[in-house]
């Protein structure tokens, strides 16, 4: 389970920056294809935030979806999965979105 290291690294690093002060809330963008689960992360927040400054901080978790734009087509679709295939079947894709994995607010009190 790598969101369990993963959310440590990200609370550690918010910890770090608020230098001290007491953070209240923290927005996390999720990519669809960043291969890091939503609820697995927001499973570990409260445990890992413990004893830290963003202890009972809420977490909010923005999906990004993923896009890419294909290279051949020049059409902008849309990727559910990580099979990435444009409609007129061409595996020649640019990601544009989806591999997210950032924190994108801070509150702090
Ligand atoms: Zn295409």
């Amino acid at each position: 389970m790598h969101e369990l290291a993963l959310t440590e690294n990200i609370i550690a690093g918010v910890a770090e920056r608020v230098e001290g002060a007491r953070v209240t809330r923290v927005v996390l963008q999720i990519g669809k294809l960043s291969g890091v689960v939503p609820e697995a992360v927001r499973f570990c927040f409260d445990v890992c935030a413990a004893g830290t400054a963003l202890e009972g901080a809420s977490l909010e978790i923005v999906e990004i979806p993923a896009r890419a734009i294909c290279r051949s087509c020049k059409s902008t679709i849309e990727l559910s999965d990580m099979i990435a295939l444009c409609s007129c079947g061409s595996a020649n894709l640019r990601m544009l979105s989806g591999n997210e994995l950032r924190v994108k607010e801070v509150e702090v009190l």
